[in-house]
């Protein structure tokens, strides 16, 4: 079993036992944040097409992290022999 998977949708990593929101990681937990603003957004400017706008690339910058924590993630899978330098 391990820990129940990150909340952010598109992260398929797990989610940090100790941490205060149900995320692998606390870019993770702030994209959410902001998903809720921009929902918030879409209230307060629904007259206003660039409410699109900023979803789009909100939900570009999101998909952006989890290419980088995919390839990041096979890259370091590729050479179990070496020695990472940071833990986290
Ligand atoms: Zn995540």
């Amino acid at each position: 079993m391990g820990n129940p998977r990150c909340r952010r949708e598109g992260c398929r990593r797990e989610a940090r036992k100790s941490s205060k929101y149900p995320h692998c990681c606390p870019i993770c937990a702030h994209l959410d944040v902001e998903f809720d603003r921009v929902r918030d957004m879409f209230l307060t400017y629904d007259d206003d097409p660039r409410t699109t706008d900023v979803w789009t690339a909100l939900v570009e910058a999101s998909d952006a992290w989890t290419t980088y924590l995919e390839t990041r993630r096979a890259l370091v899978a590729a050479y179990p022999q070496r020695q990472r330098r940071t833990t986290h």
